[in-house]
């Protein structure tokens, strides 16, 4: 048979199975089907209406799609569908408008071969997608009426979604959201990741303590992915160099996933490639016939660990090899892939930096060093000098913390043994780089006085004597070295990634203004002063497709009506035409009953979630974000413990005077974080006492809402008034919640810290409830606070209270030694310095609130100044100050 006649026979057959499933049946079952509610699947099936059944195929497209789809992808029965069904229908359906887009994207890019950025990062905290994908396809016409036929609302369905929750937090979510701007600002470029199957832990309450359970994301299926089970690539791990190339032990598959990433307002589908990692062979056949089922599986089962689950750590490392393999494994897996790419058309590898930039998000990625080094020169046969050119052209680094717990040092054992040519190539990194720096050092030790006092002198001999002599350079280059000593163990050896990450890359940056002055003077003090050109900032920016124009409909709707077109959701400066509004009375009044809407569906959701009943009338104040000393969610709840203390003192005439608040808390603490946990259980103790309390009545309601997501900050963050960016200062990199409540027109009360100080600048210092020490501070203050005395009487009462027999008895000792007994611990987040400037500005905030007209003036201001947050502006500076990547949109036609 010729092929064009078996397409002829194929299309024929094709077509017949094309017909809308609507007209292949018989009504007589359909009219029953729609009135005999008894027939229906479950209790929260709806019937399917006549009209959608009797569907027009020319003229109802996307009814027809999403009909068939449950008919012949779900393989339901369409008389009735529940809300479950109804999602994958519609979902499914999206899916082929998102392909569609995205194929002929990435078939325009393949033409076209422009610069391309790929983004590395472990974590991609992507939330839901549906309502994004519709949206920013600009289906939301079509489908919603479609949807609507089904007697379903977008928002309905896309609840029945599982959360992509690939994160842990502000890093995973950054990720998200640069992915987001990206598309949307037709820039060629992919993320690259890994697509675990079990994603942040799901947090839930036993006894007021965090419980944890698996996150099995994947068992509805993903509509979302396209698996490319021919797009596998082979990673090594152990193993030795043999005549300087690598022969590892063990090998895996690297299965590429992609996933098509909708920009809004352009025909530029970008994508997300997760890799799912796969054995070689399924298992040993000959074990399992000799009835040794477990070790014929063995090798299936430890391949499959390695993409299995997302590390339930933030700002808390722990070196364990299997997160060693999870970082090469996707590193290698987007090198290899796009270096095949590449070759498709260039044959020089030197032309790579002038056709990829990879941007390694904070350090977990930053292997691609070695890894990319390796591949030039062991696969592509280049000499070292060239494949080093060639990667430091190629590489950008972003640092995400000053904090020493989350900078990742591998011990050199562990990564000799997992990655023996990895360790040879960075030995052979760190060995030149320091003999390029030695003569430098020479001259600097040469000029310093070298002798010791004699008596001084003579002792350090001594006690010198067992050990040989250290030789000056050597010791001063050992600042600058990628392989150091481990200080707490000695004789143990580590690989200091972040480092490795500034030697081996173009340009390492910080995330906030602060931030980025902050690494330049302490963890990269050496090597700023050696290439002061290499640092740069890029401040942070959040989607605001997500985080207002589909998160927040109502508001959304205003502001279009208001600036008399929707442009500002892809040009946010347009938000500044709000500032105009601020002081008119009637728009103020609109503005504030979109959030008597919000907080409506904020207290909703409570209900839902905790069975707590919140008033509407009160002030919602919310701290979302992980659970973390340094985040203090302590320190807000010593102030929930004094309003509580005085409202109790106060007369019932004195109680009419307080506002009421509604102190909402959310977020999860890593699972080996005993401090974190127990932070926890006070928010939720704190609730139990003063929710069942008549005395505070509905004055002060305290709620923990468990299981803190992206698509619980989509409905939180709408409805909140207040929140609160209290970390101590010079701690938090930059915050990114804080620009999505600033967005949202929510006031902030918060420490000059991280991105709050550019929010500040923007919205006005005056409009923030700003307090506590300054960033340049904090070091004299953590010596000094040995000797602190908090001096303030309230501090005391939040103390004796915590500690006194409200509580099962010691419940909370630890955390209040913490702050407060200096022989145990010195307050190292500084809450007994902030404390008293804390409650002054929680009181500004309720004198405020009592103004209406003025608390709204300020909401509006908010969402007028929040235009710099948008991840569209910070994308834009990477593309032009790091990337090099330039725009390629694909054209209309
Ligand atoms: C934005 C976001 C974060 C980051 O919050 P911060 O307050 O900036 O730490 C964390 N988790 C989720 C789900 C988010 O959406």
């Amino acid at each position: 048979m010729s092929s064009s006649s078996s397409s002829q026979l194929f299309g024929r057959n094709l077509s017949q199975a094309l017909r809308p499933v609507s007209l292949s049946r018989p009504l007589p079952q359909r009219v029953a089907a729609v009135t005999d509610t008894k027939k229906k699947t479950n209790g929260k099936a709806k019937p399917v209406p006549m009209e959608l059944i009797r569907v027009d195929q020319q003229k109802a497209a996307a009814e027809t799609e999403i009909l068939r789809k449950i008919a012949y992808q779900v393989g339901v029965d369409a008389e009735s569908v529940t809300a479950q069904q109804a999602y994958q229908g519609v979902a499914w359906t999206v899916r082929e408008r998102l392909i569609d887009a995205f194929n002929k994207t990435q078939a325009y890019w393949r033409e076209k071969d422009p610069k391309f950025i790929y983004y590395l990062s472990a974590e991609f905290l992507m939330g839901r997608t549906l309502t994004n994908a519709v949206n920013n396809l600009g289906l939301e016409g079509e489908f919603g009426e479609a949807i609507r036929k089904l007697g379903y609302s977008l928002e309905e369905l896309q609840s029945q979604e599982q959360n992509a929750s690939l994160g842990n937090g502000g890093l995973g979510r950054l990720a998200a959201c640069f992915l987001d701007s990206i598309a949307t600002l037709s820039l060629p470029g992919w993320g690259y990741g890994i697509r675990y199957r079990y994603g942040m832990f799901r947090q839930g309450l036993e006894n007021g303590y965090q419980s944890e359970s698996p996150d099995y994301w994947l068992t509805n299926g993903n509509p979302w992915e396209i698996p490319r089970r021919e797009l596998a690539y082979k990673i090594g791990f152990y193993g030795s160099v043999q005549q300087g190339k690598w022969v590892p032990d063990e090998q895996v598959y690297a299965v590429a996933y992609d996933n098509p990433i909708p920009g809004y307002g352009t025909k530029t589908v970008g994508n997300l490639r997760l890799f799912d990692c796969q054995p070689m062979s399924e298992f040993k056949l000959a074990s399992f016939n000799e009835g040794k089922y477990s070790e014929a599986t063995d090798a299936k089962r430890k391949a499959e660990d390695i993409s299995a689950v997302l590390y339930p750590n933030d700002a808390t490392e722990y070196g364990r090899e299997l997160r060693l393999k999870q970082q090469i494994f996707f590193v290698s897996a987007a090198i290899q892939d796009t270096l095949a790419r590449f070759k498709k058309t260039h044959k020089d590898m030197k032309e790579l930096p002038s056709k990829a930039c990879f941007q390694m998000n904070d350090t977990h990625p930053t292997i691609a060093v070695a890894e990319l080094m390796r591949l030039l020169i062991d696969q592509e046969g280049l000499k070292w000098d060239a494949a080093w050119d060639i990667t430091t052209k190629s590489l950008a680094f972003t640092n995400h913390t000053v904090m020493p717990e989350a900078l990742e040092k591998w011990p050199v054992k562990v990564m000799a043994k997992l990655l023996p040519r990895h360790m040879e190539i960075i030995e052979k990194i760190d060995s030149i780089w320091k003999d390029s720096l030695r003569a430098k050092v020479t001259s600097e030790v040469g000029s310093q006085p070298k002798q010791a006092a004699p008596e001084k002198a003579a002792e350090a001999t001594k006690e010198a004597a067992a050990e040989p002599p250290v030789d000056p350079v050597e010791a001063a280059l050992a600042k600058y070295s990628i392989i150091t000593e481990n200080p707490w163990e000695k004789g143990v050896k580590l690989v200091n990634m972040a480092f490795m990450a500034t030697i081996g890359s173009k340009s390492t940056n910080g995330v906030a203004a602060i931030h980025s002055e902050i690494i330049k003077e302490t963890i990269f003090k050496d090597f700023y002063e050696l290439s002061p050109e290499k640092f740069q900032n890029k401040t942070n920016g959040v989607t605001p497709r997500r985080w207002l124009a589909y998160c927040n409909p109502g508001l959304s709707k205003l502001i279009t009506k208001t600036l008399g077109s929707d442009e500002w959701i892809s040009k946010t400066d347009q938000l500044t035409g709000l500032k105009q509004h601020a002081d008119d009375k009637a728009f103020q009044k609109q503005w504030r009953s979109i959030k008597l809407e919000n907080k409506q569906r904020l207290a909703d959701l409570i209900k839902s979630k905790t069975g707590i009943s919140v008033p509407t009338n009160a002030l919602y104040d919310v701290q979302i974000k992980r659970i973390h000393e340094y985040k203090r969610q302590h320190l807000n709840m010593f102030s929930v413990v004094n309003r509580y203390l005085e409202i109790k003192a106060a007369s019932p005439e004195e109680r009419k005077k307080f506002v009421p608040r509604v102190v909402i808390i959310g977020g999860k603490a890593a699972s080996a974080y005993v401090m974190a946990k127990k932070m926890i259980k006070l928010v939720t103790s704190l609730g139990d006492v003063i929710n069942n309390d008549p005395e505070v009545s509905d004055l002060l309601k305290v709620v923990f809402i468990p299981d803190y997501n992206v698509s619980l900050a989509e409905t939180i963050i709408p409805g909140a008034e207040v929140s609160q960016h209290i970390s101590t200062a010079g701690t938090e990199a930059s915050g990114t919640s804080n620009m999505k409540f600033q967005m949202n027109g929510c006031l902030i009360i918060g420490t000059m810290d991280g991105a709050n100080i550019e929010i500040a600048q923007e919205s006005g210092k005056e409009n923030m409830f700003v307090f506590g020490v300054d960033a340049k501070d904090i070091g004299r203050l953590r010596e000094e606070r040995k000797n602190f005395k908090v001096n303030d009487p309230r501090w005391e009462k939040v103390m004796s209270f915590l500690t006194g027999n409200t509580f099962e008895q010691g419940l909370f000792q630890d955390l209040v030694d913490n702050v407060n007994d200096m022989s145990k611990a010195n307050d190292w987040f500084l809450l007994g310095n902030d404390f008293t400037d804390y409650l002054r500005a929680q009181d500004e905030i309720d004198v405020l609130y009592k103004d209406q007209d003025a608390w709204t003036k300020r909401s509006i201001l908010y969402t007028a100044s929040s235009g710099f947050f948008s991840s569209d502006r910070c994308i834009d500076q990477y593309a032009k100050e790091i990337w090099d990547v330039k725009p390629c949109p694909v054209p209309s036609s």
